[in-house]
């Protein structure tokens, strides 16, 4: 049993500062079952903040479909993100798709560069990332400062993966439609596998390649 009391709390008196000093904030989300949390906060504490998703053109559709489960659900939008350039344009001189020749400028102008013109209208941007899920996101704080004096918050960086399950049982969430079919965590299907190891439930990304993170949480990522 999980007293959840503290954390919310916390997360509440925290949003209700960045309120009363008229911050602009805006959240993104992957609309995974890890989203479900901080969806469920933002419904209860800050619903008419903008959330986005980056819409690659690679995601599932099971995401897609989870996506308006959790607007109707939650009662709040998630406004899709999308770039600037269409699928066909996005393949090298051989025909191939630069997710396979250049995951690392595939990430870049399908998550990155959509979100960039989204933070000069924002002063604090909230997001979901968890210290436990890589070494990474192990380096932040609970706000850091990035680009334009823009912050990012990430209110549930002290929570596991044991959190986050018992806080969908006990508010009796959804969990995404692919969750139960092994994959644990989801991104677009070119760069996502079936992966169950509790420890490391971001081993199903990128799979074989030298890259665990799109560039929103290290390009965009700041100093703690
Ligand atoms: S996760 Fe894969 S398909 Fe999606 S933007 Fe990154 S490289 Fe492209």
């Amino acid at each position: 049993m999980i007293d959840f009391k503290p954390y919310l709390l916390k997360i509440e008196h925290e949003i209700q500062s960045f309120h009363a000093q008229n911050k602009k904030i805006f959240a993104t989300t992957s609309c995974q079952t890890n989203s479900v949390v901080l969806l469920h906060l933002i419904s209860k504490f800050a619903p008419k903040t903008p959330v986005y998703l980056l819409n690659t053109g690679f995601l599932f559709p099971q995401t897609l479909s989870f996506r308006s489960d959790l607007e109707r659900l939650l009662n709040i939008e998630i406004h899709l993100l999308r770039g600037q350039l269409s699928l066909n344009q996005q393949k090298n001189a051989s025909g191939r798709f630069l997710f396979t020749s250049d995951p690392d400028f595939c990430c870049h102008i399908n998550k990155v560069a959509p979100l960039e013109p989204i933070l000069q209208n924002f002063d604090l941007w909230i997001n979901g990332v968890r210290a436990a899920q890589s070494s990474t996101r192990a380096q932040m704080g609970r706000t850091q400062k990035i680009q334009n004096g823009v912050v990012r918050y990430h209110p549930l960086l002290d929570w596991d993966a044991r959190m986050v399950h018992y806080y969908i049982e006990e508010n009796n969430l959804p969990r995404h439609p692919l969750d139960n079919d092994g994959y644990k965590s989801i991104g677009c299907r070119p760069c996502t596998r079936k992966w169950i190891d509790d420890l490391d439930n971001r081993g199903g990304r990128w799979q074989g390649l030298n890259k665990t993170e799109c560039g929103l949480h290290t390009t965009l990522g700041g100093k703690a």
